[in-house]
């Protein structure tokens, strides 16, 4: 390899890569960021232009399980605005020394294999474009980015908008509003609709658990904490739990879930409950076809409307990565604890996890782990080799037990407790434990946060 000192690149600013920043900073990697937006926060960073975020949006998994366990959030709130997130991300990296690392402005293009086993990045910045050789490359450019369209039978003539182009609510005055999905973002969005549109409609296919944010006055997702229980355990102790604080949501016309709780992404909003109570919006069968302005569902009924608003969810997307060098299988890559491939090539992702309560410690660990493994490669080869020996054996078990939806959106999904435990397990044959304190960077705690509470937030649809 021509690179005497190995160097890595990390492609993406937002919470995944600066966790991976500051990982490899911390073991002292010579390590280059690439940013496309002029500033760090990913997607909770409302100005950059590959956000998702919209102005109503807060975190729905609690401050305390989400945050950065090095790093505990300045902040009273339980749930905080994405306003006050974007500001963290600016603590983050400004505590941490990472903007010194960063090339903002700098959209990654292409990621391409030298014949030496090494990476050239190809990449376009403020001066033009730039190439540069990397030992390895992290990637961590985001999941909810690129908007899932499905196609619809006929063609709607009114207008027609994914959430990842919603900002606010303005866009709703007195219009007829169709929302086609009802995930955490189609739930949150059709919340604010109510108060601007002339009538709020929701399509949906399939039935929801709705997890309310606060359960017995303390933010839900941090009740009981402790060993995790087994799935079946947890979903039959949880599952009157929250029927007890929600009722039936067939009530209001929501189908009932052909799956048990914890098997597909709950919904933690139960405002959009008490608003199909007050009749502000109702439910509807889904699309069979678009004929003009008009929408017939497949229960034979129809609707007419000026607006609908695709709440369909993401895709993945590595567009600047050739598919075979992520192992991809179907709707994702197929890697090792959704990190690594398994021909351990130099490349590595972070943030391909959509996870209950994952929140960006779990991120962190990841990052952790891909640090660990890329110092040990070039100071300690023979604990690398035990990563890689783990990977060609048989690969551990990240559902926890749930038989989760054979969906695209559920393709890459884990267990929190199960994957933080393989990880942190992985972590400690380096000999390191993950970051558990701001006062004791090498601490060797366990880090995990609420095992059984109601497992909520992280992945939006
Ligand atoms: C409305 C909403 C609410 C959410 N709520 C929660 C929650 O409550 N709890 C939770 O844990 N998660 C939540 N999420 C999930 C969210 O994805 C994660 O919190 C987190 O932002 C993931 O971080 P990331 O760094 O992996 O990706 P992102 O935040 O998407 O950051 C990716 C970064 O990569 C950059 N980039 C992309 N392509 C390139 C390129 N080619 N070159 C250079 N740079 C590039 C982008 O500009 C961006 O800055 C929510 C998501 C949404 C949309």
């Amino acid at each position: 390899m021509p690179t005497t000192t190995p160097r890595y690149a990390v492609i993406g600013a937002g919470p995944s890569g600066l966790a991976g920043l500051r990982a490899m900073q911390r073991r002292g990697l010579d390590v280059t960021g690439y940013e496309s937006s002029p500033d760090v926060g990913g997607l909770w960073n409302i100005d950059n232009p590959r956000s998702t975020m919209y102005e109503s949006a807060h975190l729905i998994s609690s401050r305390t399980t989400t945050e950065f366990a090095e790093f505990p959030m300045d902040s009273t709130a339980d749930y905080p605005s994405h306003r006050e997130l974007r500001r963290y991300f600016d603590d983050y990296a400004d505590h941490f020394g990472l903007r010194e690392l960063i090339r903002f402005e700098t959209r990654v293009d292409r990621v391409e294999r030298t014949p030496d086993g090494g990476w050239l990045v190809h990449a376009t910045g403020p001066d033009g474009p730039t190439t540069d050789e990397y030992t390895g490359v992290v990637i961590a450019n985001g999941t909810l980015a690129h908007p899932n369209v499905p196609t619809f039978a006929g063609e709607f003539t009114g207008e027609i908008l994914h959430t990842s182009a919603y900002k606010d609510a303005e866009l709703f005055e007195g219009k007829r509003v169709l929302i086609i999905g009802a995930g955490n973002s189609g739930c949150d969005i059709a919340v604010d609709a109510v108060h601007r549109a002339a009538s709020v409609d929701m399509s949906v296919r399939r039935g929801y658990y709705f997890v309310p944010r606060y359960l017995f006055g303390k933010p839900s997702d941090t009740l009981n904490q402790g060993r995790p229980l087994p799935a079946r355990i947890k979903q039959a102790v949880d599952t009157p739990v929250l029927r007890a604080f929600t009722g039936d949501p067939t009530r209001y016309g929501f189908p009932k879930p052909d799956y048990k709780l914890y098997e597909s992404h709950p919904i933690v909003n139960t405002m959009i409950l008490n608003h199909l109570g007050q009749g502000d919006l109702s439910i509807r069968a889904d699309i069979e076809r678009f004929d003009g302005e008009r929408v017939h569902f497949r229960d034979g009924t129809h609707g007419d409307y000026d607006l609908v608003m695709l709440a369909t969810g993401y895709t993945l997307d590595y567009p600047f990565v050739d598919r075979s060098d992520l192992n991809w299988e179907g709707f994702s890559p197929k890697l090792y604890l959704n990190i690594f491939p398994p021909s351990f090539n130099g490349l590595a992702v972070l943030g391909m996890i959509e996870a209950s309560g994952i929140g960006w410690q779990g991120r962190a660990e990841q990052a952790e782990l891909v640090a660990a493994y890329f110092a040990a490669d070039a100071r300690d080869p023979l604990k690398a080799a035990k990563l890689r020996a783990d990977a060609a054996g048989q690969w551990p078990d990240l559902t926890g037990g749930y038989k989760y939806l054979a969906l695209e959106r559920m393709s890459y999904y884990v267990n929190k407790d199960a994957y933080r435990r393989v990880v942190r397990r992985s972590l400690a044959a380096f000999g390191e434990a993950p970051v558990t304190g701001p006062d004791a960077p090498s601490a060797a705690a366990d880090s995990a946060a609420s095992d059984t509470a109601p497992a909520t937030a992280g992945a939006r649809a």
